[in-house]
């Protein structure tokens, strides 16, 4: 038997909300709709989906996935062991055994053969079939299926199928307005509002070069890290370029356009 204790979210995670996002979740829920997020990375969906868990009270298993991983990784495979096989649940199944919600991380990540395992599981059947081990999961009542896409990533060799988008309701995600960003940093970190303020500034400045020369702009993520450093003492000069400037960009006349940009703001 699993221990679905371990899954469940003892503390709750803070989450802003930036609309009427956690009513129309508890909604689909209610419905066991199968939930999709969209929006770039480091934005808040899966803090959304941790807080979602615990104000629910459900356990909640988390896959990031990744272009190696196979169906076999998500629903479980034999073991070899020394006196024969044993049967291991992946993380799909043992979330539909114990009635978790399951998060798949950048799902379009995965291959196409691996998305399919999902289908069944996402109408009316709510059954996942263990191909291999020649068994058909029913899905507990309280499994609920959830995935996270980002759209600015997807290309025509990589995106999800119209048959497995259909399948779900889904959230738009962004980054928050300016004020909730800065009362999120402060929140999460308890820099003052001035630093926040400024923080935020130069994510906009950023953001504002997606498309041109920058693939995606600073996620909060990333301003969440800016702020600990300063919190932690070090100069925001020093913390903006670490956290903000040197992960997202090689390319120089963007980074010289964001130090710019650091250098007026603080
Ligand atoms: P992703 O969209 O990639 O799943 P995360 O949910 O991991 O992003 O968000 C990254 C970080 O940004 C979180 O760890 C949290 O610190 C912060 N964050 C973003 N949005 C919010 C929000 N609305 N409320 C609280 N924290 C947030």
């Amino acid at each position: 038997m699993t221990d679905t204790s371990q899954y469940l979210i003892q503390q709750e995670p803070f989450y802003q909300a930036t609309g009427r996002e956690v009513e129309l979740y508890q909604a689909a829920y209610r419905s066991r709709l199968p939930v999709m997020v969209k929006g770039p990375t480091g934005c808040g969906k899966s803090r959304f989906i941790e807080h979602m868990a615990w104000k629910l009270g459900k356990p909640l298993i988390t896959v990031a996935c990744n272009e190696d991983m196979t169906a076999s990784d998500l629903v479980g495979r034999y073991l070899l062991e020394a006196n024969g096989t044993r049967w291991l649940d992946g993380p799909l199944t043992t979330a539909a055994r114990i009635g978790a919600i399951c998060y798949l991380d950048e799902i379009v990540e995965a291959r196409q053969d691996t998305t399919v395992v999902i289908h069944p599981l996402t109408d009316h059947r709510r059954t996942l079939p263990l191909d291999k081990k020649g068994e058909l999961v029913s899905a507990h009542p309280d499994f609920q299926l959830v995935i996270s896409y980002n759209p600015g990533y997807q290309s025509l060799m990589k995106d999800l199928k119209q048959s497995t988008k259909q399948r779900f309701v889904a959230f738009d995600f962004d980054y928050p307005t300016a004020d909730a960003e800065a009362s999120i940093l402060q929140a999460e970190t308890g820099i003052t509002a001035d630093v926040a303020g400024k923080l935020v500034k130069i994510a906009h400045t950023a953001r504002n070069l997606k498309g041109h020369g920058l693939d995606e702009g600073i996620s909060t993520r990333l301003l969440v890290y800016a702020a600990n450093l300063i919190k932690d003492g070090i100069a925001a000069g020093d913390a903006c370029r670490m956290a903000l400037v040197s992960p997202i960009t090689d390319d120089s006349d963007i980074r010289s356009t964001l130090n710019h940009s650091i250098d007026a703001i603080f």
